[in-house]
């Protein structure tokens, strides 16, 4: 368990340095500064360790899904023992014993009547495998010509090209991604904070809902085959659309008998205090749900498409009628044996109202960094929380991503022993096993740490509890 030697470090940062292509920003400090370079080595319960032995709180559960928390013997123990019984067969012809046991386990916890479950490895699967599924239902029901996806800007569905396209080319620079998989279509993201018409909720009426129903006629009913949304975004700012949002594209979809997609990728499996986001805080049951990431906790790659008897059984056994689709690793028996184990933990720790519990008294505390100069917002739901942050409150203006306060920000929290993610908005998603004290423990930091990130561009005082700026940003 000691720490690795300077020199075997000092060959780990060169290796990785030519030869592991890291992707998105942080490859460049990586590159230019390999100070700032923290490898992985270990982790336990809450925290991950580096190869010079520092223990970091794991303020996004990775990314957004160590559910169970890390060091989960029982979880490898699973997977050991289903790799000694069978590690794979073809999965195009035969089902598992693992697979059928977690199908039949996800139907039960599921919202009611989402019955049947088509298995894939990520998340990005998942979002282009429930859009295709979509398509041919559409087409199988008598509507060939229904192909196009309506999500919401604002959205992260992945990087598959048809997830891609579902996401938008607002995440990454659009130079390099246009054209996309055409046939999606955007309507307005319904994020009160950044409202597109400037508009203040209740008395806005939802225009942001009743946009999806403008553009399902402008595009012409008999062309769309699905709208999709996250219940609760979590990469483009943890938003959490008001409460009527949903049930009103619910009734919209059904009106035109366009399928619902709701992909739960983050926030399925208790991350916001309920099994699933859609029925726990929407009472929506959509035709088709994605989820992924919570379903092992990230012991092992894997996902799935859950959906409605009712569209499975458009589709037919033989070759031409079933579903035209189908990955190498669909329903993975490793991976099945994995989730199952993650699940029962889940279950018999009682995590998803441990999130509840522990997620409402997060957001109480949270609201106590509203008075910091670089603190736009705080929202969230159960343990899916976010701080936003912003260059000035009045104008909301965000930060670029390598804005040296971003930057800045990131330095103070490591130093607090805390590993997070600095953008737009700073992701607070610990494991579902965190406690109270953790969580006091934790924004106590994520004060002091944007106390003195604000120090050094802004000048601060903290007076009586709250945050006074003393004079403007310093650049
Ligand atoms: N859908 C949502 C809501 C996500 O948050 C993500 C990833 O964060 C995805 C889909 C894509 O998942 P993956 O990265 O596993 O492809």
């Amino acid at each position: 368990m000691s720490p690795i030697s300077k020199k075997e470090k000092a060959t780990l940062v060169k290796q990785a340095q030519d030869h592991f292509w890291m992707h998105a920003k942080i490859w460049d400090p990586f590159m230019t500064n390999p100070e700032m370079l923290i490898i992985m080595d270990q982790a336990e319960g809450t925290h991950i360790i580096d190869v010079d032995g520092n223990k970091y709180f794991d303020l996004m559960s990775g990314l957004w899904l160590v559910n169970v928390g890390h060091g989960r013997k029982e979880i490898a123990d699973a997977v050991y023992e289903q790799m000694q019984k069978v590690c794979y067969v073809n999965t195009w012809e035969f089902p598992t014993v693992p697979a059928i046991k977690l199908a039949t386990k996800l139907a039960s916890l599921a919202p009611v009547g989402l019955d049947c479950v088509y298995f894939v490895s990520n998340g990005s699967d998942a979002v282009d495998t429930a859009w295709q599924m979509a398509k041919q239902y559409q087409y199988l029901d008598g509507f060939p010509k229904r192909y196009k996806l309506i999500t919401k800007r604002r959205a992260y569905h992945g990087v598959g090209s048809g997830a891609h396209a579902a996401t938008g080319p607002g995440f990454f620079s659009r130079k390099y991604i246009e054209p996309m998989v055409p046939g999606v279509v955007h309507s307005a993201a319904p994020f009160c904070y950044r409202c597109e018409y400037s508009l203040s909720y209740p008395n806005c009426n939802l225009l942001c809902a009743s946009d999806v129903e403008r553009q399902i006629l402008t595009e012409d009913p008999d062309t769309v085959a699905a709208v999709m949304g996250e219940t609760i975004s979590g990469s483009p700012g943890v938003i959490s659309p008001p409460p009527e949002y949903w049930p009103m594209i619910h009734s919209i979809c059904d009106k035109y008998g366009i399928l619902l997609i709701l992909d739960e990728v983050i926030c399925g499996f208790g991350r916001t205090g309920k099994w699933f986001a859609c029925d726990g805080h929407y009472g929506v049951t959509p035709d088709i749900m994605t989820v992924a990431k919570g379903i092992t906790s990230g012991y092992l790659p894997m996902a799935a498409v859950i959906a409605k008897k009712k569209v499975r059984d458009k589709f037919k056994p033989g070759w031409v009628e079933t579903f035209q689709h189908g990955y190498t690793w669909n329903a993975h028996p490793v991976c099945c044996a994995a989730a199952l184990s993650n699940l029962e933990i889940i279950e018999r720790e009682k995590l998803v109202e441990n999130a509840a519990e522990v997620g409402a008294y997060l957001m109480e505390l949270l609201e106590n960094l509203r008075s910091h100069p670089t603190v736009g917002d705080v929202r969230g739901k159960g343990l899916l929380a976010a701080v936003e942050i912003v260059k000035d409150k009045k104008t909301k203006e965000s930060f670029s991503l390598t804005d040296p306060f971003n930057v800045e920000l990131t330095q103070q929290l490591r130093k607090m022993g805390i590993i997070g993610r600095v953008r737009n908005i700073l992701g607070i998603a610990p494991p579902l096993i965190t406690t109270k004290s953790e969580v006091e423990w934790l924004v106590s930091g994520l004060d002091k740490a944007f106390g003195e990130a604000e120090e050094k561009f802004y000048s601060v005082k903290k007076k009586g509890g709250e945050w006074k700026q003393t004079r403007k940003r310093n650049r």
